[in-house]
């Protein structure tokens, strides 16, 4: 849930309060005409408590498979959690099923839909969760999209699962990879790593800005020969997965930080999956 939504019927940002005040004075109509003010994001959001009080004002994505982007800069910590335990909770349903877990790319403006697909049926219903036998009789496998690292973590932590099948799935030029968790989580701390493949490295890690005026953090793994990460100060507190940056920056307390992405120039570079790096962070 947000606070704020950009509203279409007036063509402004709004606070969810004052949306449903509005509504009760008949000034605004329709309580799905909003959506999210993040511009790369932009989600239909529905605004709660219309044409009637309540105690608590917010907006909710209007559709139970969207989610915010996975930068979005209006979501809250606790929201992206939740997020986070949705996409995972998702994922977990496929995986009793057999199914695979996609590795999806957070592009801005694209829809984010977490809902399942089966593989061997019409995939222009992206939203249907069936894994029913298609007219063939032949069963598809389900897949589900997740985007972020946060989800990735939830399934990697929870004891119910199998760490060893390999249930996730990620596309490359060189076509698709299916791997374990184990697989895809690499500790910092190992001695030697494979280059060119996307994984999630992890471990305790001192963030320092160590180019004093610049807004930048450098992100140096403990006891590992990983490179440093480089990231956008700023751009890191905005976010939700990150906004803790603060209780690690420059002091002398390790964060455990997930970072996804893939060495580059013989492992001299960690080269994020998406677009920039904060959007494939996570300080814990
Ligand atoms: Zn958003």
């Amino acid at each position: 849930m947000t606070e704020r939504a950009f509203s279409t019927e007036l063509n402004r940002s709004i606070s969810a309060k004052e949306a449903s005040e509005l509504s009760r004075k008949d000034e605004l109509n329709d309580s799905k005409a909003f959506k999210c003010v993040d511009k790369n994001c932009g989600i239909p959001l529905t605004c709660t408590n219309w044409k009637q009080t309540g105690k608590r004002y917010y907006f909710t994505p209007s559709s139970k498979n969207d989610l915010h982007i996975v930068d979005c800069t209006e979501v809250s910590e606790s929201e992206s959690a939740k997020q986070a335990e949705k996409e995972a909770q998702g994922a977990k349903s496929t995986i009793q099923k057999n199914g695979l877990i996609k590795m999806t790319k957070s592009l801005n403006k694209a829809v984010t839909n977490i809902g399942a697909t089966n593989d061997s049926t019409d995939t222009s219903s992206p939203n249907k969760t069936s894994s029913r036998a298609n007219t063939s009789g032949k069963i598809g496998r389900e897949s589900r999209n997740i985007y972020s690292v946060a989800s990735f973590v939830d399934l990697f932590k929870d004891n119910n699962l199998d760490n060893n099948t390999q249930i996730v799935s990620i596309k490359s030029k060189k076509g698709n990879e299916e791997l374990s968790l184990n697989e895809l989580f690499v500790p910092a701390t190992n001695k030697r790593f494979d280059w060119g493949k996307i994984r999630i490295f992890y471990g305790k890690a001192f963030l320092s800005n160590t180019t004093r005026g610049k807004d930048m953090v450098e992100i140096r793994f403990y006891n590992s020969i990983l490179p440093k990460i480089y990231s956008n100060i700023s751009e890191l507190k905005k976010r939700a997965a990150t906004s803790n940056i603060t209780e690690f920056l420059d002091k002398n307390v390790k964060a455990t930080v997930y970072f996804r992405g893939k060495l580059i120039d013989s492992g001299r570079k960690l080269y994020p999956y998406n677009d920039t790096y904060y959007k494939d962070l996570l300080f814990r």
